[in-house]
């Protein structure tokens, strides 16, 4: 069910808005955060309070609301899509949070101090330019896949990939506001860029999910990024791949995820990296596997068998009586890395034929009559 605004606020559906704003200013006094620290309801109340009045205070926003009120069914606003309850809030989220007509009130953080006649309740938040919030935040890590070949990835490689890498937008430098559209001060968080939750005994905060810690929201979202303050870039991207490097294996290319915000640093692109099964090697960690077939006369006699390792191919030498399934040993014929030394081991598959020549068939029977 979609929040019942005029109950919120404790006013009549015909309310004026000299009613609305005088008890939205009585109601955000009692319910804000800091007169109640770590009371979680009063902080979900504080939300909904700001956000009715921030529906109710907007003629236009007002008219929708009442529309959805009186007809139900799905409130799509301008074109989004319907938010939970048939009523997308989001659509309010694009800094139509006016102040002006609250009698010269310039921010929601001028109310509080307005009303309290000192900056106490903001703390240092609270004070002169340094009112509006500014948390920073990191930006996202950003993950990408990349395969590989079995030999790149033992002798190590460079790859260049083709990325949309966000970056921090040009036209609103990141505020997402369009530029000269003014700011208005986020309703969630008051504009503290921050929200606080309580944790048991402890107050958590949290950056402000409206405004993204900004503290406040575009008077207009802008027009290039819509509002979120980044937009994609295609870039090149050099990536070098470390010898040695396993299947699954990451590669952390700092600052090159999505820009931080209000300062904060930017995140890391985190590669993964695939490596394609080899038709002969098998790797596990630092030791390589490989078969070899040899017959049943090499089994039994002992022979020399070419063998290829990662770097060269040797003779090995198979001794007489060796069994199906043998795994022989090439001691530090695996792989260096991580500080240790593997080892190929070579397993012995002793082929059957399925289809003899007479002459050997001949020579088969003897062989068995003897044994
Ligand atoms: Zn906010
Ligand atoms: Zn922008």
């Amino acid at each position: 069910m979609p929040k019942d605004f005029y109950n919120i606020l404790g006013v009549a559906e015909n309310a004026s808005k000299a009613e609305i704003k005088k008890s939205f200013r009585s109601l955000a006094k009692k319910y804000h955060p800091d007169r109640n620290p770590g009371d979680k309801s009063a902080e979900e109340r504080f939300k909904d309070i700001s956000e009715a009045y921030d529906v109710l205070n907007d003629d236009k926003k007002r008219q929708q609301y009442d529309m959805m009120r009186k007809y139900g069914g799905a409130y799509a606003g301008s074109g989004g899509p319907g938010g939970q309850g048939g009523f997308d809030f989001s659509n309010f989220g694009n800094g139509t949070f006016r102040t002006e007509d609250l009698g010269g009130f310039g921010s929601f953080a001028d109310i509080f101090s307005s009303i309290f006649g000192d900056n106490d309740i903001f703390g240092q938040a609270g004070r002169g330019s340094s009112r509006r919030g500014k948390t920073a935040l990191r930006g996202n890590d950003l993950s990408l896949n990349l395969s590989i070949n079995f030999e790149d990835a033992i002798s190590g490689t460079k790859k260049t990939i083709a990325l949309n890498k966000p970056e921090t937008c040009l036209n609103c430098s990141g505020s997402g506001a369009e530029p000269g559209s003014g700011q208005e001060t986020c309703p969630q968080c008051g504009g503290r860029g921050t929200i606080s939750t309580a944790q048991g005994a402890f107050s958590v905060s949290r950056p402000c999910p409206r405004c993204l810690g900004r503290g406040v929201m575009p008077g207009k979202a802008c027009r290039v990024c819509g509002g979120t303050g980044q937009t994609k870039v295609k870039k090149r991207i050099n990536i070098k791949i470390p010898a040695g490097i396993d299947d699954g294996g990451k590669i952390r290319l700092r600052g090159m995820g999505y820009p931080g915000r209000n300062g904060g640093a930017d995140g890391d692109l985190i590669v993964t990296v695939d490596v394609k099964k080899h038709q002969q090697f098998d790797r596990k960690g630092n030791d390589i596997y490989t078969k070899v077939e040899i017959s049943y006369p090499q089994a039994v006699l002992g022979c020399k068998i070419p063998v290829k390792t990662l770097t060269k191919s040797i003779n090995l030498t198979i001794p007489p009586g060796t069994v199906h399934g043998t795994k022989l040993r090439l001691k530090g014929m695996g792989l260096s890395v991580n500080g240790g030394q593997g080892d190929q081991y070579v397993e012995i598959i002793i082929n059957v034929p399925d289809k003899v020549s007479d002459k050997q068939k001949k020579i088969l029977e003897e062989l068995q009559k003897e044994m």
